[in-house]
């Protein structure tokens, strides 16, 4: 090799990164903050510290006890947890799901409700910001407003699945964010409405959304009251607890009347399944239904608009004509 190629390949090669620099300050084309990976990490953190309060929330209320004071404590010794030994799904391996004083089991349950709420955080951020999976979704109210319902889901789909109850005291401040929410951000009712499209009724957007938030909160607590005053009428005793209908109304009002119907139609599909073998085990047929209504709100809440798409023939011809 002689000075003369040893040149031309040394000019090449920095010019190839001259080049290469120079294309990486270009490339970059206004990528929105939201949309970067430091945000999902954050969102992820955020879901799991929910999922931690969540946690709280599951055990305190329905005990009666609240749910600021005290802090976190063993349940059996009564010592109080350290910040170190309370992180989100990380101290439960670290401490193989035992109290470090006393050695005694904490549920596996915690560590679960954590690491669900961390992932739906971080599954719904990728599949409203990076896949598009919904249109108009990739807003942040719209995110916040649909996270502050699926924690609401979360906390509710677990008391019931424990207790069989749901407390409205839970669901109620779901339908509150999605009433303030809408009024605040239009855009909140639009994501979940027909064709994206907000009604024009009183020619003031934030009130048109605030109306449409609350058509969906009677959608969604009419469908299930009249199944339920139905099914009282058919099998002479509850078929479903006044607590599905508070939780409708929530989901209704932050996602839609659409999604609410949507939802009511999944749900039986979802808790179908876990009720035959429920009464195969356990020969009880009686089976919470706050768990599915929350799941397939979950499921809707990806696929609405695919949904939407594919029934949007029929349900043009029957209210659009
Ligand atoms: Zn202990």
């Amino acid at each position: 090799m002689d000075e003369s190629t040893l040149a031309a390949g040394a000019s090449g090669t920095v010019g190839f990164l001259i080049a290469l620099v120079a294309g990486a300050a270009e490339a970059p084309k206004a990528v929105p903050l939201v949309e970067t990976w430091p945000v999902g990490v954050f969102v992820t953190l955020l879901g799991l510290c929910v999922g931690s309060f969540l946690n709280v929330v599951i055990h305190r209320l329905p005990a009666g006890k609240s749910i600021v004071w005290p802090p976190s404590h063993c349940p059996l010794c009564l010592a109080l947890i350290a910040w170190y030994d309370n992180l989100p799904v990380i101290s439960y391996f670290v401490l193989r799901g035992r109290c470090r004083r006393c050695g005694s089991r904490f549920s596996v349950g915690y560590m679960l409700v954590e690491a669900a709420t961390g992932l739906a955080f971080l599954g719904y951020w990728l599949a409203y910001f990076r896949l598009g999976l919904r249109d108009g979704a990739d807003h942040l109210a719209v995110y916040a407003v649909h996270m502050v319902l699926a924690a609401a889901l979360v906390a509710s789909g677990v008391i019931d699945y424990e207790r069989k109850e749901i407390y409205t005291s839970v669901t109620n401040l779901a339908l509150a964010v999605g009433l303030v929410g809408s009024f605040l951000w239009p855009d909140v009712q639009r994501v979940g409405a027909f064709d994206h499209r907000l009604p024009d009724w009183t020619g003031w957007a934030r009130a048109d959304a605030v109306l449409l938030a609350l058509v969906g909160a009677a959608v969604g607590a009419g469908v299930i009251y009249v199944t339920r005053f139905l099914g009282s009428l058919a099998f002479r005793k509850e078929a479903m607890g006044m607590g599905d209908v508070y939780l409708m109304a929530a989901v209704g009002g932050c996602l839609g009347w659409e999604a609410a119907v949507l939802i009511f139609f999944m749900a039986p599909f979802l808790g179908l399944v876990y009720g035959l073998w429920h009464l195969v085990r356990k020969r009880d047929s009686e089976v919470p239904y706050g768990p599915f209504l929350g799941l397939a709100a979950g499921i809707v809440m990806l696929v609405q608009d695919p949904l939407i798409a594919y029934f949007r023939p029929g349900i043009q011809a029957i209210f659009f004509q």
